[in-house]
């Protein structure tokens, strides 16, 4: 990279979030230096957002830096980590200032609220495009997989399902939302939030864990082939806004994608758990959906049992 280039990227990206295991050596070597402190394991996850693909073009710099970060968080958040660490690689259709400053501002915060540290990056020219590759830390073996679920156990959803996947039809013009749901279904869409606020639920209590990032269906399906169980889902448990219930609209919630809310399971004998955290926890609330089972897949709704297991065909159902 140029010189100028250079000094622009260090202008908005040096300094960009702070958490306790600071890194060694950070931005502005040829690589960064990090430690993992003694009984700690390091977990790592990286995604890419191309626009047009992973956001609408429209959306803004802000959004585009909460949401690289966020969805790397909520791996973390669904392995039971504790983020340390993150990179980030930058293709920029041209070297924009007020784009980088928005976007840097926006990637701050977000990278200050859940104390994730940026120790290095890429930037280079092409179709715009944004990779983060985060690095958590867990105590040794602590970490939540998607292979441990057991039959009889619960199955449990964080917040709200949906609301994302309706936000984006919604910008689509695909669908038509009352005034008061706009806002918060697209910001659902552009700004979801990494439930990192469950990270010691799920160590003390989750046998297998995902984030639902294509659909509840989708998602809790690799839980089960990766626990070799099957499963049952209520529609009518699913913690939904009343604007899906009133349309009959769950196939957002069920095969929509981007919610990035967690999808755990935890035996029945934790039960009393689970209430203590919902009593505790207003805004990380836990919904019980559905149990683990031996063999098949299923949703029942209130007038039939859907066989799960063929995904494809119910894709589209609901629509
Ligand atoms: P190289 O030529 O070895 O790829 P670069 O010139 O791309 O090195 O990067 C120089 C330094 O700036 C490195 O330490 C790199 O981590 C950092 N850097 C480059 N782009 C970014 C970015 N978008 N965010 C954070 N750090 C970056
Ligand atoms: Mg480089």
């Amino acid at each position: 990279m140029p010189q100028s280039e250079f000094s622009l990227i260090e202008r908005y990206f040096a300094n960009t979030g702070t958490t306790q295991y600071s890194a060694k050596l950070s931005q502005g070597d040829d690589a960064a230096i990090v430690e993992i402190p003694p009984g700690k394991q390091a977990v790592m996850s990286v995604d890419t957002l191309v626009s047009g693909i992973h956001f609408p073009e429209q959306t803004s710099a802000a959004d585009i830096a909460h949401k690289a970060l966020a969805v790397n968080l909520s791996d973390l958040a669904a392995m039971a980590a504790t983020p340390a660490w993150f990179l980030l690689s930058i293709t920029l259709p041209e070297v924009d200032e007020t784009w980088l400053a928005e976007f840097s501002a926006r990637l701050k915060n977000i990278a200050d609220q859940y104390e994730i540290e940026l120790i290095g990056g890429d930037t280079c020219r092409g179709h715009l495009s944004i990779t983060v590759q985060v690095t958590g830390l867990v105590d040794k073996d602590r970490y939540v997989t998607r292979s441990g679920a057991n039959i009889g156990d619960l199955i449990l959803v964080s917040g709200q399902l949906g609301n994302a996947a309706r936000g984006l039809a919604f910008l689509q013009k695909k669908i038509r939302l009352p005034k008061e749901e706009q806002e918060l279904a697209v910001q659902a869409l552009n700004r979801p939030i990494p439930r990192l606020c469950l990270t010691a639920f799920l160590q003390k209590y989750a046998s297998a864990a995902i984030d639902i990032s294509d659909g509840l269906i989708g998602d809790l399906k690799h839980i089960l082939e990766k626990s070799g169980v099957g499963a049952v889902i209520r529609q009518a448990d699913l913690p939904v806004n009343k604007w899906i219930k009133q349309n009959n609209a769950f196939q957002y919630a069920l095969s929509g994608g981007d919610d990035y809310e967690l999808c755990l399971t935890v035996s029945p004998d934790h039960r009393n758990h689970i209430n203590a955290w919902n009593q505790n926890n207003p805004d990380c609330q836990l919904h019980e959906v559905g149990e683990v089972t031996e063999s098949g897949y299923y949703l029942i709704t209130d007038d039939q049992n859907v066989d799960l297991t063929r995904a494809k065909g119910y894709q589209h159902f609901g629509e």
